[in-house]
C-alpha cells in the first residue's frame, strides 16, 4: 500500500522504515530540512540499532522516500499516519498544536478521499478535535476518517518492537478506515485489536501511566529495602514470577525519563483532572519518580562527603541504554545538581555525548571523555546512571586502578554487590545491602 508518514522523528522514521521493509511504499514528511538531507543520504538523525540498514533497504528498492513538503505527502496516498511531537504545556496537559498543525494543512490541501491516522501519544477524544478541525478548514467537501493507532515502541528496541508488538491497537469509526488500517498490519501475527478511537487513545496512555506506576513502585519498595536490610532485586524477582504482575518494569533506579513517561503521566493526571475524576494515584507516582534525583544526590553525598572540588566519572547519560535521547534523562537534573555543588564531572555515554554537550558545553568544570576509562583517571568516585551493556561488561580491575578511591555509587544496580565488594569496591547501589549501605543507614 501507499502510506504517508508526517513527522520523521523516533516513532515516523521507525514507522516510514519498517512499512517500507514490510513492502509499503512510503514518504516521509520532516519539516527540517537538514534530516530530511541526511534521510536521503542514507543516514539516520538519530541512533537506534537496526534503523540505518531499513532506511538504506527502503532507499535501495526505491520503497522509501523523504520531503519536506506536505503537500507531496498528501498527493502520494490517501493514508496519512501523523507521528509528530505532542510536548508537555506549563501546566501539564499535552500540546497540540502540531497535530492540529497536520490537520489544518490536510484539510487546506486534500481533494480526495483521506484517512487521517493519530500514531502521536494524543489525549482522549483528539481525535474528535482533527475531525472538528479538517471539517472547519477543507476547501473541498471530500470524504476523510480520523483514526487512532498508537504506537508502543521503545526506544533502544524500536525497530524490533514496530515489527513484532505485543498487540495493535487500532481506533475506527468507519468499515472503510478499519480495511485500510487491516490492509496495512495484514502480515503481523500479533494480536490486534480494533476499537472505537477514544479507546484506542485511552490504552496508550493507562498503558504508559501502568508502566511508570510500576517502576515508581518498586523504586518505593527499594527505599523500603535499604531501610530494612532487604534486596530489592530479589523482591522484585520474587514478585515478577507471578503471572499476575509479570518480570517487566520492576527494576529499581534513579527513576524514569525519556520524551514520554515524564509528559504522559502528567498529561493523563491533567485529563483525569478535566474530567473530574480522583487521578491522585498518578501524581504520586510522578512524585515518588520526581524524589529519586534527590536521594540519589544524598547517596552520593554519603558516599563522598562533600562533593565540592572532587571529580567524578560519569558513566551514562541517554536516559536508557541503546539510545542517543537525553530528553528528561536524570543525568540532565544529576549532573546540574553536582556542578551546582561544585563538583567536577567527567562524563562518558557510547552513544548521546553529541546531544549532551549541545545542552552542557564542555567547560571547566565538565568535560567529555572519549572512553569509559579515560573519565576515570584520577577521579573519587565513578556514578552510573545509564545501565549499558558495556558497562556491565567492564574491566573492573582497570577500573579500580584508574579511579583515585575505588568508590562507585550504581544508579542502575548493574553489578553485584557482594562481588564488588570483594573485589575492594566502596559499591553503592539502589535497595541492595551491600555491607557499606547498611552502615549508611
Ligand atoms: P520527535 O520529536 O522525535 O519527532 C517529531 C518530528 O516531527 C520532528 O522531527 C519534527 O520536526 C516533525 N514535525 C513536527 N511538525 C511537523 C510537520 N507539520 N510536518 C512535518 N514534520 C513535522 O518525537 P517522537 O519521539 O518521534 O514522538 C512522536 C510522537 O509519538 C509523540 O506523541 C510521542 O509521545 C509518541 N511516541 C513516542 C515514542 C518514543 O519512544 N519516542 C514511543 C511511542 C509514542
Amino acid at each position: 500500500m501507499k502510506v504517508t508518514v508526517v513527522g520523521g522523528g523516533y516513532v515516523g522514521l521507525t514507522t516510514g522504515v519498517c512499512f517500507s521493509h514490510l513492502g509499503h511504499e512510503v514518504i516521509v514528511v520532516e519539516k527540517i530540512p537538514e534530516k530530511v538531507q541526511m534521510l536521503r543520504d542514507g543516514k539516520s538523525p538519530i541512533y537506534e540499532p537496526g534503523l540505518e540498514e531499513l532506511l538504506q533497504e527502503g532507499l535501495r528498492k526505491k520503497r522509501i522516500s523523504f520531503t519536506t513538503d506536505l503537500m507531496e505527502g498528501l498527493s502520494f496516498s490517501d493514508v496519512i499516519f501523523i507521528c509528530v511531537g505532542t510536548p508537555q504545556n506549563p501546566d501539564g496537559s499535552a500540546d497540540l498544536h502540531q497535530v492540529e498543525e497536520v490537520a489544518i494543512q490536510t484539510a487546506k490541501l486534500m481533494d480526495s478521499y483521506k484517512l487521517l491516522v493519530e500514531k502521536s501519544t494524543v489525549p482522549v477524544n483528539t481525535h474528535k478535535l482533527i475531525k472538528k478541525t479538517v471539517k472547519r478548514y477543507m476547501k473541498k467537501n471530500v470524504e476523510f476518517d480520523v483514526a487512532s493507532n498508537p504506537e508502543f515502541l521503545r526506544e533502544g528496541s524500536a525497530i524490533k518492537d514496530f515489527l513484532e508488538p505485543d498487540r495493535i491497537v487500532i481506533g475506527v469509526e468507519s468499515e472503510r478506515a478499519k480495511s485500510i488500517l487491516e490492509e496495512i498490519y495484514k502480515n503481523f501475527k500479533c494480536p490486534i485489536i480494533f476499537t472505537d478511537p477514544s479507546t484506542a487513545e485511552l490504552i496508550k496512555h493507562a498503558s504508559n501511566a501502568f508502566l511508570a506506576l510500576k517502576i515508581s513502585f518498586i523504586n518505593m519498595v527499594a527505599d523500603l529495602c535499604e531501610k530494612v536490610g532487604a534486596d530489592v532485586e530479589l523482591v522484585a524477582q520474587g514478585m515478577g514470577y507471578d503471572k499476575r504482575i509479570g518480570k517487566e518494569f520492576l527494576k529499581a533506579g534513579i527513576g524514569w525519563g525519556g520524551s514520554c513517561f515524564p509528559k504522559d503521566v502528567k498529561a493523563f493526571y491533567r485529563i483525569g483532572i478535566d474530567h473530574g475524576v480522583d487521578f491522585s494515584l498518578i501524581k504520586e507516582v510522578e512524585r515518588v519518580n520526581e524524589r529519586r534525583i534527590d536521594q540519589f544526590i544524598d547517596k552520593v553525598k554519603s558516599a563522598v562527603w562533600s562533593v565540592r572540588g572532587k571529580t567524578l566519572a560519569v558513566w551514562g547519560l541517554s536516559f536508557k541504554p541503546n539510545t542517543d535521547d537525553i530528553r528528561e534523562a536524570p543525568s540532565i537534573k544529576i549532573i546540574t545538581r553536582l556542578l551546582k555543588e561544585g563538583a567536577t564531572v567527567r562524563a562518558y555515554d557510547p552513544k548521546a555525548m553529541e546531544n549532551f554537550r549541545r545542552l552542557f558545553p564542555e567547560g571547566k568544570d565538565l568535560s567529555y571523555a572519549p572512553d569509559p576509562y579515560k573519565a576515570l583517571e584520577g577521579a573519587q568516585a565513578l556514578l552510573i546512571l545509564t545501565e549499558w551493556e558495556d558497562f556491565k561488561k567492564a574491566d573492573l580491575s582497570r577500573v579500580k586502578e584508574l579511579l583515585e578511591v575505588p568508590i562507585i555509587i550504581d544508579g542502575r544496580n548493574i553489578f553485584d554487590p557482594n562481588e564488588m565488594n570483594r573485589l575492594g569496591f566502596e559499591y553503592y547501589c539502589i535497595g541492595r545491602n551491600t555491607t557499606l549501605q547498611k552502615n549508611m543507614y
